[in-house]
């Protein structure tokens, strides 16, 4: 099967050869009917487990009353979503899309609308400033501000309007603001850099400077963001709220693409007819699915799975440090793993792990993320811990 996918399928992942054909809460199965444990979870889309009840429930309902419309008509389930979502956010107004990457695309968008419309930038000079080693997506626009060369050798023309600097600097944003300056574009964590997670103060700082100067700060929640880090987006851990919000993966439940840009009302209010748009965006199935992830999270339980289990899983690592392990960050149920060069890189620890029945992705050189569905139980994220130790030994 792995072998009838080369001559079809574009090459454009490096997949673990094993291939799933079941899944149920944290664990999947192969199609040889071998068991593995999930502790990747989707990047972050399968935060609730595979097929989670409550969200199959709500997926069966809407697919026997009503899954497309188009914006061209109304339909009766997207109201309800874009309240929860702005709800359980503490944000105004909801612009749905469907992959994170346009979640992005759509928020930078909207950024430099409201920088010549309500900042009195003047026409096409609006900037956006971003982080060093960000991750945001696939887009040419968004592989453009990337400083990964793997993501951008032979993809350019690039789209203008972007100043990168280093992650967790204040000083080196300060600098790179000015009165052209639309939003201020970060992940709260940075995911695919391996899980780093930037000093106290830092996102409050951002916060500080942004309102200082009149540009917006932005949010990509799209990996730290419903409940992952122990909270509902990654930015309550200090308390913050940014002008916009931008969500994907776990929004859709595991089950369809969907994603948002949430924002205040002065930001998202910059739209009108025929400005922007999307097909499937807010789709009913897709609203269906994702007001039962809303529900989900506005019980708390999963947010407070996470903080709870990720003391174990922090406990855990802290354990394997000088064992093959030689650094970790955790928050929540969220760990980047640095794995001593000397005993193989990311992904051989990862073709490892798979032997032992576990399933995880490197993220760069020898750093392995961790990322469980928010469903595991402790004695099952104990026993991978185990056999995390027992492929370092
Ligand atoms: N933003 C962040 C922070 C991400 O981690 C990702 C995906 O990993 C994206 C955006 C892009 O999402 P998608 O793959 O759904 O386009």
């Amino acid at each position: 099967m792995i072998r009838a996918e080369a001559p079809v399928l574009a090459h454009n992942y490096h997949p673990l050869p094993v291939v799933i054909a079941r899944a149920e809460d944290v664990w999947v199965e192969d199609v040889e009917g071998r068991r593995y444990l999930d502790m990747l979870a989707g990047y972050s889309a399968l935060n609730f487990g595979h097929r989670h009840p409550a969200l199959i429930e709500a997926a069966h309902r809407q697919l026997d009353q009503l899954t497309l419309t188009s914006r061209a008509f109304h339909h009766d389930r997207l109201a309800g979503f874009a309240a929860g979502l702005a709800e359980l956010t503490g944000l105004d107004m909801v612009l749905p899309m469907n992959t994170g990457a346009e979640a992005v695309e759509s928020g930078i968008k909207v950024a430099r609308k409201w920088a010549y419309d309500v900042k009195g930038v003047p026409a096409d000079r609006a900037t956006i400033v971003v982080a060093a080693d960000n991750f945001h997506g696939r887009t040419t626009t968004i592989v453009g501000f990337s400083d990964d060369e793997t993501a951008r050798a032979g993809f350019g023309p690039f789209t203008p309007g972007f100043r990168v600097v280093p992650y967790n600097d204040l000083a080196a944003l300060e600098a790179a603001v000015d009165e052209t300056t639309a939003a201020v574009l970060i992940e709260p964590i940075q995911g695919e850099a391996g899980v780093i997670i930037p000093d106290d103060g830092y996102l409050t700082g951002v916060r500080e400077l942004t309102r200082r100067h009149g540009c917006l700060f932005i949010a990509d929640e799209i990996q730290s963001g419903l409940g992952r880090t122990g909270s509902t987006l990654a930015v309550d851990h200090e308390s913050v709220v940014p002008d916009v919000v931008l969500l994907g993966k776990a929004l859709g439940g595991g089950i369809v693409p969907v994603s948002a840009v949430v924002a205040r009302r002065e930001v998202l209010g910059v739209l009108h007819p025929g400005e922007h748009g999307s097909t499937f965006g807010g789709n009913p199935l897709a609203a269906a699915v994702g007001s039962a992830v809303v529900e989900l999270l506005a019980t708390g339980e999963f947010q407070r799975r996470a903080t709870e289990l990720g003391e174990v899983l922090r406990a855990g690592l802290a354990a394997l440090v000088g064992e093959g392990v030689t650094g970790f960050r955790v928050r929540g149920l969220w760990a980047g793993v640095d794995i001593d060069p000397a005993l193989g890189t990311g992904r051989e620890i990862s073709e490892r792990l798979l032997d032992e029945g576990i399933l995880v992705k490197d993220t760069h050189g020898s750093t392995i993320r961790l990322a469980p569905p928010l469903t595991i139980t402790r004695e099952v994220l104990e026993s991978a811990l185990k056999s995390l130790g027992k492929v370092l030994g």
